[in-house]
């Protein structure tokens, strides 16, 4: 997505959030941005983007601590899912944060690698293709993954 007009946010993503800021759970986003190093985007557009996400969650009351992204082509960096770097670094720089209990929700076999390879809970979205490494859990959105990790029930 290079504009940030194109930003819609999924039924419940907000509330998945707003449960983890009510726990003081660290929400913080992991994005491979390989657009960038592409051409098909810039930081400015990347940028832009992420602030309208920003700003649609802060309208529905929920916040994330950190947003992290890869602009690197693959195979030319550390931190490209499904190479930890991202997740070390957040880690690292977002105070409170730690890999100690941490999950990592994703919609890519890469985001279950890049949990796997860090001995964290991995939580696939939608359905995977035969053969990818499987997930320690499976839902169908972010809110039902952040209700099966915090044990807050439906409704
Ligand atoms: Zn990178």
């Amino acid at each position: 997505m290079t504009s940030p007009d194109a930003l819609r946010l999924i039924p419940g993503a907000a509330e998945a959030i707003r449960i983890l800021n009510e726990r003081s759970t660290k929400a913080i986003v992991v994005t491979n941005q390989r657009g960038i190093a592409l051409g098909r985007m810039s930081e400015a557009d990347y940028a832009a983007v992420n602030a309208r996400l920003l700003a649609e969650l802060a309208s529905e009351g929920a916040w994330l601590d950190a947003v992290l992204h890869c602009p690197h082509q693959a195979g030319t960096c550390d931190c490209r899912k499904p190479a930890p770097g991202m997740l070390e670094r957040a880690a690292r720089e977002v105070p409170g944060a730690t890999l100690e209990g941490a999950a990592i929700v994703g919609d890519s076999a890469a985001d279950v690698e890049t949990g796997r390879r860090l001995g964290v809970t991995t939580v696939r979205l939608g359905k995977p293709a035969s053969g990818e490494p499987s997930a320690d859990h499976r839902a169908p959105n972010l809110l039902e993954a952040v209700r099966w990790l915090t044990g807050v029930p439906s409704g």
